[in-house]
């Protein structure tokens, strides 16, 4: 049974690391003319209203997303992300916020496609409907991601996103991220992979950077970005995104964008971020 529903979390930090970090990648794979794949192996609903329903109860998105709203001095990976969910609510006001994949969407090109996997029935119902419009360039099943992604490899046009976006619910999902990411690599060494975990106190998230460091990748980049200082309690301070074979932009991008974001998103003294790579 599972009881996540993203609509409680859409638009927080959280969210926000994650999707700028996932619209800069697509942009650089649409640098080349080559098609590319966009595989999301936890896709949730695609698309989140902040007016009504699961949002409005913890409205975490007025720490997130809704802190940023109506700046305008943001550097520019944050402002790309924000034109971009400007446009997702075209009546000025912030009343509905996208999930990854519409944000895949905005950046997809005539000869790329998508495969979206949620394992949640009615989000995977709402996921379908909205990419509906896209026909087969749009692939969405109902199904575990780990295990999709292994058949989606290597993808047709050997160039590929892959966001792996699980909800850590269950310390399970650790270990199998590092697996499936083990295994993908076996099969598509050259993919790039983006995987979004959060800083809990939790020892599994504490440990999950140093396990996907020592994957047999050439090239990783590590960025995080906290909130506030760990609690006592399990709450989430602040989350991450593994990369691994970013294209070489990322670091300068995030590099201005990281701590524009930390002092923007801040909630205490304990904000802050980090930024680490390794390359060839
Ligand atoms: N990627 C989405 C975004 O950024 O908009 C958010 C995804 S949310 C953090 C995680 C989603 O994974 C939930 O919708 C949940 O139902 C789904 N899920 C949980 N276990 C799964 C599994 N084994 N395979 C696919 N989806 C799963």
């Amino acid at each position: 049974m599972l009881s996540y529903r993203h609509a409680f979390h859409a638009g927080n930090h959280a969210d926000v690391l994650k999707h700028m970090t996932l619209i800069a990648l697509a942009r650089h794979l649409n640098q080349k003319d080559k098609p590319w794949w966009y595989i999301d192996t936890h896709a949730g609903a695609g698309f989140y209203a902040l007016d009504s329903g699961y949002a409005t109860k913890l409205a975490e998105y007025e720490g997130g997303v809704g802190r940023l709203w109506d700046r305008t001095d943001a550097p520019p990976l944050v402002a790309d992300y924000l034109s971009l969910v400007r446009h997702a609510n075209p009546n000025g006001k912030l009343t509905r916020y996208p999930g990854s994949p519409w944000f895949i969407e905005q950046l997809l090109r005539e000869q790329d496609r998508m495969r979206l996997f949620e394992l949640h029935t009615t989000e995977v119902e709402l996921l379908g409907r909205n990419f509906h419009h896209l026909g087969n360039r749009s692939i969405v099943t109902l199904g575990d991601g780990l295990a999709g992604l292994k058949a989606c490899l290597p993808p047709p046009p050997r160039r590929a996103l892959t966001l792996i976006d699980p909800s850590f619910e269950n310390k399970r999902d650790y270990a199998a991220v590092v697996a499936a990411l083990k295994d993908a690599l076996g099969r598509f060494a050259n993919g790039t992979y983006a995987v979004w975990y959060p800083q809990l106190s939790r020892l599994e998230a504490r440990e999950l950077p140093e396990r996907l460091e020592k994957l047999p990748a050439k090239t990783w980049l590590h960025a995080t970005l906290a909130v506030g200082r760990p609690g006592h309690d399990k709450g989430m301070y602040g989350s991450g995104m593994f990369i691994i074979n970013p294209p070489w932009t990322l670091q300068n991008d995030l590099s201005s964008a990281l701590p524009w974001l930390a002092k923007a998103l801040s909630q205490d003294e304990g904000a802050g971020f980090t930024l680490e790579a390794q390359s060839a």
